[in-house]
């Protein structure tokens, strides 16, 4: 066994260093706090071969591995923490499952255009009445001619407010078995989009509104039945969010850590008082223990999907982790650190988001509970 990079990964990984502090450092407080889509990174990306990392040359990516993906999270997130969600949108999210399932002209009519950091696209799963019971939504395709009419609505979705693609969850029949997506495009005809509202984190999102949007039949990603393909291709996202999770914690202890060693009170340094030397070595140990959850289930995935049943135990690990770390830095920061001249209150609230978004920690505790018992434990109630 063996925990290092390969050469190979290093090569990458420095190189990705060096972009990013070249590039993304400079600005990185300005994104962190513009509810704005970051374009000028998503095209500079893009350019630097940082999209489409996972996906298949043949279909415009790099052909690489997962954990480079991650790689590249960890790089660019340690000079831009915002900029970590462009490497998300253009690698872990729905663009992956687009890439994995997409026919050839769902490919050319937005995969490439996605590549190339001119757009991005959404998941819309979550529903007002099915958020963590994803599978209760009731957005519908109905049969209209040769194609399909969709009525329904998402909410909480990432990039909603200048998504031009979603790929939407939704249900072609009844139980899990009817469940599948469609790619709509936002400027469709029935697309709108409700009150603008945001999150703690500050990014922008909206309800989504499909009033008898009409879909092509060669619109359909994945017809009935395609929910479980789905869900395998959700859990890149997860990973992502786990990754973004763990390198924004990372983030805030090393400005912490950086400030421990100048700052001083009672005429000495902070990094010499061993009530905050404890605290580092908390962050530390969350920190690389997480790593190593996260380097195991992208490792294992190659350049599949990550296991159900890793990607769990990483994310809910990590969104742990990467919270409390963040907090704790926060502290050790002081008046600083909960202020906005630092990037340290951002990545506590980015951090606070991913312990709900992409399956909750609960959610992912019981999927974890279910590999313990080797059972499943329904969470429904006998009304249901
Ligand atoms: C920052 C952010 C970004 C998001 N982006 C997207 C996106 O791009 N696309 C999208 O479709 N959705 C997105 N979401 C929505 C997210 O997936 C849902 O918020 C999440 O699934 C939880 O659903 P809910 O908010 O309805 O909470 P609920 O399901 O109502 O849950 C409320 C609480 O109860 C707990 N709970 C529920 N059921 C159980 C159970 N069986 N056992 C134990 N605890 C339980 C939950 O963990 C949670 O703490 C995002 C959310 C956030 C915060």
């Amino acid at each position: 066994m063996d925990f290092r990079l390969t050469p190979e990964q290093e090569q990458f990984r420095d190189s990705v260093r060096r972009f990013a502090a070249k590039h993304l450092a400079p600005g990185a407080r300005e994104r962190a706090h513009s509810p704005d889509y970051p374009w000028d990174v998503a095209k500079r990306m893009a350019g630097q071969g940082l999209l489409g990392i996972t996906i298949a040359q043949a279909d415009g990516g790099q052909g690489g591995s997962l954990i480079d993906a991650v790689i590249a999270i960890e790089e660019v997130a340690a000079a831009c923490p915002r900029s970590a969600d462009v490497v998300q949108a253009g690698n872990f999210g729905p663009i992956r499952v687009l890439a994995e399932y997409g026919s050839a002209s769902h490919k050319k009519e937005f995969l490439h255009r996605l590549l190339k950091g001119e757009g991005v696209i959404s998941v819309g799963m979550t529903e007002p009445d099915a958020g963590s019971a994803v599978t209760d939504l009731t957005t519908s395709a109905t049969r209209d001619g040769d194609g399909w009419r969709i009525n329904g609505s998402k909410v909480f979705t990432t990039h909603s407010a200048y998504a031009d693609v979603i790929l939407a969850y939704v249900r072609f029949g009844p139980g899990v078995g009817g469940i599948g997506s469609v790619l709509i495009e936002t400027k469709a005809q029935g697309v709108s989009r409700g009150k603008a509202s945001a999150f703690m984190s500050g990014e922008e999102w909206a309800e989504l509104r499909f009033e008898n949007v009409l879909v092509p039949a060669d619109r359909v990603l994945l017809g009935e039945g395609g929910f479980k393909k789905q869900i395998a291709g959700f859990n890149v996202e997860r990973i992502g969010n786990t990754a973004r999770s763990l390198a924004l914690g990372r983030y805030a202890y090393e400005r912490a850590r950086q400030w421990a060693m100048q700052r001083k009170q009672f005429g000495r340094l902070l990094c010499e008082f061993q009530g905050l030397q404890w605290k580092f070595a908390e962050m530390k140990m969350k920190l690389d223990a997480g790593q190593l959850l996260l380097y195991r289930a992208a490792a294992n995935a190659d350049r599949g999907f990550p296991s159900a049943e890793e990607t769990a135990i990483a994310k809910a690990f990590c969104n742990q982790a990467g919270f409390e770390v963040a907090s704790e830095a926060l502290q050790v920061m002081g008046g600083l650190g909960y202020s906005q001249e630092e990037l340290v209150e951002y990545c506590l609230r980015r951090c606070r988001g991913w312990m709900i978004a992409g399956g909750s920690i609960e959610i992912l505790k019981n999927r974890i509970a279910e590999a313990v018992f080797e059972r499943s434990f329904s969470q429904r109630g006998s009304r249901d």
